[in-house]
């Protein structure tokens, strides 16, 4: 095994596929399997805000009638 692995908190490169820890900023590499979560959840974010702005717009504009 000679993954490379790479911060989600700094982005640099650890050599160590051993490390829990981060050499460079010392966050829990762990927390990279939670990246992907927290992307669906702030896309699933961005969808309903899109939601909300086009209701917003969609009732001013009939208001405006
Ligand atoms: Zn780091």
């Amino acid at each position: 095994m000679c993954e490379e692995h790479i911060c989600p908190h700094c982005g640099k490169l650890i050599d160590d596929d051993e490390a829990l820890l981060c050499l460079y900023c010392g966050e829990n590499l762990e927390l990279g399997v939670g990246t992907l979560g927290k992307m669906k959840y702030s896309t699933h974010w961005i969808v309903v805000t899109a939601v909300v702005i086009f209701t917003v717009v969609a009732f001013t504009l009939l208001m405006m009638r």
